[in-house]
């Protein structure tokens, strides 16, 4: 097997949103950069991203495929709740060109990049460590190589191999199984108009009695909290341009994510529309106890079970976590106590880690049931939620400054949660 003579400060194993923001922070601190990614899939992802992510992390705006400005929540009965966005929008990405873009700016800002898969790391006499890749470049697809490095960032996903050979417990991280379908966008919707479609609860279909029309539309978000698309996550429906990501994510065992996809492309008037992709991948739904091996090895993004519950929203987190991670693994390298990694996680959950609790609770309450999810978005008409939810969602901050507004939603809350407001 041959070895790469260079050594490198880092290895970083995994060029998605947490690898390569990971390596384009350490290549512009000055340290010797590898950014290994195996290429070959587009990451399945609905791709909705908030403002802060934009601004915070510099990405142009030519990435954007479209600008979302309203959300429409579906409950079982097939009532719906629009819940526009004041001043803002969330936008979308396209995980082809974006993740590309991301691993192109890790180069630029002189991290070497490599295609190849991580098959395993060991740790050299001297506290550095030696890792094996198999090449997936054209050339030499399948060559076994390897490099040797100071540090390695694991930020290769949910089913990280990383994780599973360096951090205890990464082998017992609970999932949400999500799938998704990329279809055509109706015709008229491409540009930003709306097309008109049927109606619907999945429950039956084709809209019940007191069901609002549906439509479709290239500027809103929809997510279906109904127990037959799925019975502990969400469905949803998110407009991408040209193309529609339709899918649903559920941790029940043997749930068929396609059948309840099929049931949402019906009811949401897609099922007319071709199918470009289907792909699947499960979502992390807890950050693992442990980031680090306390040696060399660090993990971010999916890899540490960073996706917030309720949400199923990963792409700010993973970047947020691969700068922190970045940050730790500098440390590590100016002082060289292995110490320092843990400092990625602590930091994330100080940033992060009250949010994701409050949504932890409420996806195990508000999920649970047909009755909950319809109070649920009931609970969304209300003009402070729908401005507590957005400003928490789009600048990743729990809304200080108007405590009133507070007090408010918490006692309509408990009074949803109580079953003595009326839906
Ligand atoms: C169906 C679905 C819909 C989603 N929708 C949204 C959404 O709308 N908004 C949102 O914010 N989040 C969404 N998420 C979550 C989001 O996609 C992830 O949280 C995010 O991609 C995590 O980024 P990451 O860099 O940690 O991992 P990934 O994006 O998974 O990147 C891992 C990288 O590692 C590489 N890799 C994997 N194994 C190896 C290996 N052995 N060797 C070398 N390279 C390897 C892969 O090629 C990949 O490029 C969704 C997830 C799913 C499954």
């Amino acid at each position: 097997m041959t070895t790469i003579p260079e050594r490198f400060d880092v290895v970083v194993i995994g060029g998605g949103p947490a690898g390569a923001t990971a390596a384009t922070d350490l290549a512009r601190a000055g340290r010797r950069v590898l950014l290994v990614d195996r290429g070959g899939r587009i990451k399945p992802c609905g791709g909705a991203v908030p403002p802060q992510l934009i601004e915070e992390f510099e990405i142009p705006e030519s990435l954007l495929v479209a600008r979302i400005d309203s959300a429409r929540m579906v409950a079982p009965s097939a009532r719906s709740v629009d819940m526009p966005i004041d001043g803002g929008y969330v936008g979308m990405v396209d995980r082809e060109v974006y993740d590309e873009w991301l691993r192109g700016r890790a180069a630029r800002a002189g991290a070497m990049r490599v295609r190849a898969t991580f098959e395993r790391l060991a740790y050299d006499a001297d506290g550095g460590v030696r890792v094996e890749l198999r090449s997936t470049a054209e050339a030499d697809a399948g060559t076994v190589y390897a490099v040797e490095a100071e540090a390695v960032i694991g930020a290769d996903g949910a089913n990280s191999a990383v994780a599973k050979q360096c951090i205890p417990g990464a082998d017992r991280i609970r999932y949400v199984a999500a799938y998704h379908e990329i279809v055509r966008a109706p015709r008229r919707s491409r540009g930003a108009a709306t097309v008109a479609a049927p109606a619907a609860s999945v429950a039956s279909p084709r809209g019940p009695g007191g069901a609002e029309p549906a439509d479709y539309s290239a500027t809103r978000c929809d997510v279906w909290y109904q127990g037959t698309v799925s019975p502990d996550f969400y469905g949803w429906v998110f407009p991408h341009g040209d193309t529609v990501s339709v899918g649903v994510g559920s941790a029940h065992k043997g749930y068929s994510l396609r059948a309840a996809t099929a049931r949402l492309r019906a009811a949401a008037g897609l099922d007319g529309q071709e199918t470009v992709r289907r792909e699947g991948a499960p979502i992390p739904m807890k950050p693992l106890r442990r980031w680090d091996d306390g040696r060399a090895v660090l993990v971010a993004g999916d890899a540490a079970g960073v996706v917030a519950p309720a949400s199923g929203e990963g792409i700010y987190y993973a970047m947020a976590c691969g700068r922190m991670a970045a940050r730790a693994v500098d440390a590590f390298l100016a002082t060289g106590d292995g110490r320092q990694l843990a400092g990625a996680r602590r930091e994330f959950m100080r940033a992060h880690g009250r949010v994701f609790w409050v949504l932890g609770l409420l996806q195990h309450f508000w999920y649970s049931s047909d009755g909950r999810r319809e109070r649920f978005v009931a609970m969304c008409r209300d003009p402070d939620v729908q401005r507590l939810t957005w400003q928490a969602y789009m600048h990743k901050k729990l809304v200080r400054g108007r405590p009133f507004a507070h007090v408010r939603v918490f006692f309509k809350d408990a009074a949803h949660l109580l079953g003595f407001a009326r839906t």
